[in-house]
């Protein structure tokens, strides 16, 4: 059976609860990333769930390919996992695993262009603040989260959690549906499962 790629699955996360939940994340060398979700990745998925992965070991990750967007990448997709990096090793990863499976449509320059537009063009927290729902430590109400991505991104997101040292549930990575430009959100045709608890918190960072 020969699956069709719909397009990505495009990931978020929220360092504050990566931090508070492992209590041992690293901040990259470039230093503290602004008060931000981070973009965790743009990853090619087929119409039923399953997905292709590290697609073409002739195509490594090439950091001079991308040196013009090294900058914006440290802001908007930094490593937050121990030992600290320059993330490169992150980007790497993502490249390796999910890039070349797309790289047909999106070679390495465009793949980690059309991450940054993706992000820049949701911008998530925006969207969520504008709903009232700030990273302060607060709880709110899963439904209050779905509902304020979907309001103002206009498609339903899948909200995933993590606990924190309290073993409470809290808001920890955000997932988008891009169509096969890798521009345009789209709904999901399958909606992963991930878990929350019905009330979550919005940690800070
Ligand atoms: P976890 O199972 O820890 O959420 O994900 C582990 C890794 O599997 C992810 O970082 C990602 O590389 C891959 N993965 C998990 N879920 C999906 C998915 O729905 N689509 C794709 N393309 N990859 C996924
Ligand atoms: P996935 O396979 O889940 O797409 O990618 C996650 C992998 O990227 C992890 O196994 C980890 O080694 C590496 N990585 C580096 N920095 C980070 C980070 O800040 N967050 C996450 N989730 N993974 C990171």
């Amino acid at each position: 059976i020969v699956y069709t790629c719909h397009g990505f699955d495009f990931f978020y996360f929220w360092p504050g609860s990566l931090c508070d939940a492992k209590r041992a994340c690293c901040l990259p060398t470039s230093g503290k990333p602004a008060t931000d979700f981070g973009i965790h990745g743009l990853w090619p998925t087929f119409n039923n769930g399953s997905y292709p992965a590290n697609c073409n070991a002739n195509s490594p990750f090439d950091g001079s390919k991308i040196s013009d967007l090294t900058k914006e990448l440290q802001v908007d997709w930094p490593s937050l996992t121990c030992p600290s990096t320059n993330s490169s090793k992150f980007w790497t990863h993502e490249w390796v695993k999910h890039g070349t499976c797309s790289e047909s449509v999106l070679d390495q320059h465009a793949y980690f262009e059309a991450n940054l537009n993706l992000k820049h063009s949701i911008n998530l927290l925006g969207v969520l603040q504008l709903a009232g729902i700030q990273p302060n430590g607060k709880v709110y109400s899963l439904q209050s989260v779905r509902g304020a991505i979907k309001a103002g991104t206009g498609y339903t997101p899948v909200i995933e959690c993590n606990l924190d040292a309290s073993n409470n549930s809290q808001l920890y990575q955000v997932y988008l549906c891009v169509d096969k430009s890798g521009s345009k959100l789209i709904e999901c045709p399958v909606l992963p499962k991930r878990k929350c608890a019905s009330f979550i918190e919005f940690p800070s960072f």
